[in-house]
């Protein structure tokens, strides 16, 4: 059999810090259209261990992204049934699944220990409360959102950036359910690539950087977040960074 970890080390090698990313550490928390990309582009890269958080069961309305889980899934638990497919496409990679839903009560213990906490849910207060837990175990959070056809990836580093409760001041939640699964997969992929280079580097420069991706109208941009005044969560200092 060949040797899976060698052979990513050598695609990983001009790029990033492979024996960091083997080191490393991640929770995702959400294992929809977005966090299927992510637990397959951080296993494929050679991270060494993946937990992957979610409480739901596989459905067959959200098969149109959610790539990892096939009709023989549905019913099942989508922290599960994730662990067992990223196990069986890296088996490089350790991959551990949890079956419970994060809230205020629990966040603080379930992020404990990690080193970077991926956040790819839709729901307010879940994200939230890990923000706020992040913040408290000075762990690294990037969120990840899509809406339509519009999706946005942002790095909050707990004492150096705007934390989330600054990015979403005044943000609904979408009423828009609609997702397409091509634009999961942008997203997916802007968030993969912010988690291997902080991982890999501990380079902070996405750090306070909403990346903004219209696929319907093949835009990006990158806003600056500034950190509210009064804040409880990150300090309520104007200036970023
Ligand atoms: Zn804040």
């Amino acid at each position: 059999m060949c040797d899976i970890a060698a052979l990513k080390d050598e695609q990983n090698s001009c790029l990033f810090n492979t024996r960091r990313l083997r080191l490393s550490n991640v929770l995702l928390i959400g294992v929809g259209g977005i966090g299927c990309g992510i637990a397959v582009h951080l296993a494929g890269a050679g991270v060494g261990s993946i937990s992957v958080c979610d409480f739901d069961v596989a459905a067959a309305e959200n098969l149109n992204r959610q790539f990892i889980f096939t009709t023989a899934d549905l019913g099942a638990r989508k922290a599960e049934a994730a662990a067992r497919f990223v196990s069986g496409y890296a088996p490089d990679c350790r991959v551990t699944p949890i079956v419970q839903k994060v809230s205020g009560q629990n966040a603080a213990d379930i992020i404990s220990g990690y080193d970077l906490v991926m956040l790819a849910c839709d729901n307010i207060p879940t994200r939230l409360a890990v923000n706020e837990a992040c913040s408290m175990r000075c762990i690294n959070l990037i969120d990840s959102g899509i809406s339509g056809g519009c999706g946005s990836s942002y790095l909050y580093i707990p004492g150096k950036s705007a934390c989330l409760a600054c990015l979403m001041d005044g943000t609904a939640e979408s009423a828009d359910k609609r997702t397409v699964g091509a634009v999961a997969g942008i997203v997916a992929g802007i968030a993969s690539v912010t988690a291997l280079e902080i991982l890999s580097s501990k380079s902070h420069k996405k750090a306070g950087k909403l990346i903004l991706t219209d696929a319907l109208n093949n835009t990006t941009d990158e806003l600056n977040i500034k950190k509210l005044k009064g804040c409880r969560i990150c300090g309520g200092d104007l200036n970023v960074g």
